[in-house]
């Protein structure tokens, strides 16, 4: 069994115990149903062969179809997939969708893929996995560097494969393709409304501006930084792989946008009181009220990590940035952490949305995908407040008792715990 997926079960059975949930229950969601691992092979443009590991794992499916995205990474593997499968089913249960948890990896530097090799790749996938993904069983959406192109891809393989054309297999789809406005920046928007919705219980009082530094900025990230600015929040410092742009009075969040779309890195931005570093990393000990953490996993993953930080508050807008490791320290700092199977869970809500056109055939205006957005993250962050006001619990404790109990609630339902 691997490590990283014991180590993050450790936060649901802290929740079980607190609620006093069945274990029998909780038990059965210690390990996956089922993952399946494959070799996709890759010609290279230069026509040599190589052969890549790939996984899919569906979780558990107790509340519907397994839902969740496909990376693309070099350090992918089956622990990590089936960690991220397992925040996924915790996901989906918390933010009230008819979804089980699932994931899908490629361990490969996308990077280092031309266009014609990451479709290639993308396609592999597909005929490895096919067998498992459909739109009532398993179904596949975007995550570290795949994106609408990539679905676009897999969609048109798996319509070649199983010969009638199922759309609704994937989501995070262009729109011209059956994709749903909206879907792209929702995870970032959305992460922002979970902010405002829980920010008097992280000690900010009233509505005044915060100021931000965000390590991160893809999709999620510059999503979230845009909202923020509209929201009236000031962002002081960014980070990429490249390194850290820093502004003390705020960065200029769309020229930012521009600077990295032209040049590829944050770094590249310049302007009057504008600051650069190398060291990317540093980001982390910036002076500020709240840290967003949208780039990868396992950036706080101990005490040292927690003795640097110099923020308030820490959201979470990217899959587990912050280890089990790290809870107790950042609880003894008093620093809050918005956890994100919440802060996060905006991306997959839209994906439902997708999935729901999908299914009816009509199409969703970009109002009423805003409005679906609000709506479920807001019920969200309500439910989890609630429950800590009962029962005194920190927010990621909470936000795993929400789910666990929706999904105890329907193995009892279901009148069996085979
Ligand atoms: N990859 C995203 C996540 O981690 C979205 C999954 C989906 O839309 O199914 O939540």
């Amino acid at each position: 069994m691997g490590d990283m997926l014991s180590a993050a079960r450790t936060r649901m059975h802290r929740a079980a115990e607190n609620l006093d949930l069945t274990d029998e229950l909780v038990e059965r969601l210690d390990y996956p149903t089922e993952t399946l691992a494959a070799s996709i092979p890759l010609r290279r443009d230069d026509g040599s062969l190589t052969q890549l590991k790939a996984w899919r794992c569906r979780y558990d499916a107790t509340l519907g179809p397994t839902k969740g995205g496909i990376r693309f990474h070099e350090t992918v593997n089956q622990d990590e997939v089936q960690t991220l499968a397992f925040l996924m089913t915790m996901k989906c249960a918390l933010m009230g969708l008819p979804f089980g948890g699932g994931k899908g990896g490629v361990q490969v530097d996308s990077r280092e893929l031309s266009t014609m090799e990451t479709e290639r790749v993308a396609r592999g996938w597909v005929r490895a996995f096919a067998r498992i993904v459909s739109p009532n069983r398993d179904v596949p959406a975007p995550d570290v560097a795949t994106g609408e192109r990539e679905m676009a891809w897999m969609v048109d393989e798996y319509g070649h494969l199983s010969g009638s054309i199922e759309p609704n297999s994937f989501t995070g789809k262009p729109v011209a393709l059956g994709g749903i406005p909206g879907r792209t920046p929702a995870t970032g928007r959305g992460g922002m409304i979970a902010l405002e919705a829980v920010r008097d219980s992280l000690g900010f009082d009233g509505d005044g501006g915060l100021s931000i530094a965000l390590q991160g900025f893809g999709n999620a990230g510059t999503w979230f930084a845009k909202a923020a600015v509209e929201n009236g929040h000031t962002i002081v410092a960014v980070s990429d792989s490249s390194g850290l742009v820093r502004h003390k009075d705020g960065l200029d969040i769309d020229a930012l946008i521009e600077a990295k779309e032209k040049e590829g890195s944050v770094t590249s931005f310049s302007g009057d009181g504008v600051e650069t570093s190398d060291d990317g990393a540093a980001i982390i000990e910036q002076d500020c009220d709240v840290l967003v953490l949208a780039a990868l996993g396992g950036v706080i993953g101990d005490a040292d990590d927690v003795e640097k930080l110099a923020c308030k508050a820490i959201v979470e807008i990217a899959n587990r940035p912050i280890l089990p490791e790290a809870d107790e320290p950042l609880r003894d700092a008093g620093i809050d952490v918005v956890p994100d199977i919440l802060a996060n869970g905006g991306g997959v809500t839209i994906s439902h949305a997708e999935w729901v056109q999908g299914r009816t055939g009509l199409g969703w205006k970009d109002d009423e995908v805003a409005d679906y957005l609000e709506d479920k993250m807001q019920d969200a962050a309500q439910a989890v407040r609630d429950l800590m006001d009962q029962s005194g619990l920190d927010m990621r404790t909470a936000a795993y008792g929400v789910a666990l109990k929706r999904i105890c609630a329907a193995v009892s339902a279901a009148g069996t715990v085979e």
